[in-house]
């Protein structure tokens, strides 16, 4: 099912969002993207005549009630971003009877799923290591069925919009989409166009491909890089990844960050790339620091030949021009990660050159996908927000489907 084929008119709608939001000390909002990012399917659901539950997570409480994580915090700022006045369920496995007295354009949210360890279906308070463990996961599994059916029996819908989430088995995320038969569970618009994004650069692809990993380390990017190996003309991976691979190749880094333990790692995707005719492109020179602050002083030298005493914090200036010569021919383009310490103002000019190149090739008909945390507060930071083609909300659950990996939140409804 659809959200747009749904008829919402008559009916309760149960609708997972991601209502993480960060909360200052005061309990007041200090960035509402994600709100905001759920109301086209949640405004569809009211217009169409139907009524909404919400249900989130806030934070890590673990299992336990934790006023800091209450989403009674949010209650006002959701009411007035909807328009419609919301009610609130103090107790998420306790809201039956208010579910019931829904009427159509009425709206209740829950309390904090993950305030019940049955949200996340982890064994709580018992190490792996123990022997008992088996057993306590067991009880759990079964635990977080009767609580997805909790919150499944409070709607006759059931709607994921919780693409930052999709990447988890959860109650509410996944496991309570078997209660509901594949007429009555569909994709909010949010996920729908989440999806379509991954399924544009994984699947749909204009040529040439060009994907932008940077980031801090090569570790955590590893599975990407080598599914993207398949897919992609030209591979440009920067930031501190870059004296990973200068030091596997003979090059000295200085105080660089480097991963040791995966200079072998580092030639083998070198090897890949090769072997697939992939056009890997490493940054040969660095705008490099004699200390990790904004204020360092600056030195530009090669990425192999960084003295004793300085670190790379930024891509210099060659790096930057063949980073440009590979985006601005490109027709689909995936950038994850900064190519430097971005956060410094004085160390941001590889990522500026990476955004603007992007931009100027979106301006040209290329799709751009911007993802993972970093790299969206870098076009954000540049204020080129709206001129790459999508802008993705999921950090971990982003980086999964790219991986190629199945998405649980999707493939319980999709049932793939
Ligand atoms: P990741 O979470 O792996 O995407 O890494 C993002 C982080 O990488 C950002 O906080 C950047 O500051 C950091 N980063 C990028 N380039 C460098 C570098 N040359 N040295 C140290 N950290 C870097």
């Amino acid at each position: 099912m659809t959200i747009d084929n749904y008829k919402f008119a008559g009916k309760k709608a149960i609708v997972r969002v991601d209502f993480n939001v960060p909360l200052n000390e005061n309990g007041q909002i200090t960035d509402d993207t994600r709100i905001r990012g759920a109301l086209p399917t949640l405004k569809h659901i009211l217009n169409e005549g139907g009524a909404l539950i919400i249900m989130s997570h806030m934070g890590k409480p673990k299992g336990k009630v934790n006023a800091k994580y209450s989403l009674s915090q949010i209650v006002d700022a959701v009411s007035a971003a909807l328009g419609v006045k919301v009610q609130f369920a103090p107790d998420c496995a306790k809201a039956k009877a208010q579910a019931d007295a829904l009427k159509a354009g009425e709206v209740l949210m829950l309390e904090n799923l993950r305030f019940y360890a049955e949200e996340e279906g982890k064994p709580v308070g018992i190490e792996k290591e123990d022997p008992a463990y088996e057993e306590a996961k067991k009880a759990m599994k079964a635990s977080q069925k009767e609580f997805a059916k909790t919150l499944a029996s409070y709607a006759d819908c059931y709607v994921n919009d919780a693409f930052g989430t999709a990447h988890r088995k959860h109650a509410s995320t996944a496991v309570i989409a078997d209660y509901f038969d594949a007429d009555n569970k569909m994709l909010g618009y949010l996920m729908e166009k989440e999806v379509q994004a991954v399924e544009n650069i994984l699947n749909n692809i204009k040529r040439p491909f060009t994907a932008i990993m940077g980031g801090s380390k090569v570790s955590t990017k590893i599975g990407i890089i080598e599914n993207l190996m398949n897919k992609v003309d030209n591979l440009i991976l920067c930031g501190g990844m870059t004296y990973t691979f200068a030091k596997a190749q003979g090059g000295h880094v200085g105080n660089s960050i480097c991963e040791d333990d995966k200079l072998d790692l580092a030639l083998d995707i070198m090897a890949q790339a090769k072997a697939k005719g992939v056009n890997l492109v490493l940054g040969v020179d660095s705008v490099c620091g004699d200390k990790f602050a904004n204020d360092a002083n600056q030195l530009i030298c090669p990425s192999n030949a960084i003295p004793e005493g300085w670190e790379g914090l930024d891509a210099g200036p060659e790096s930057r021009k063949l980073f440009t010569k590979a985006i601005e021919g490109a027709k689909t383009i995936l950038w994850n990660g900064p190519a430097g310490v971005f956060e410094f103002d004085n160390f941001t000019g590889g990522s500026r050159a990476i955004a603007e190149a992007v931009a100027n090739a979106t301006d040209n008909g290329a799709y751009s996908l911007i993802g993972g945390g970093d790299s969206v507060a870098c076009v954000n930071k540049f204020g080129m927000a709206d001129r790459v083609s999508y802008i993705s909300t999921g950090g971990g659950a982003l980086l999964e489907a790219i991986e190629g990996k199945v998405l649980p939140g999707v493939a319980a409804i999709k049932g793939e």
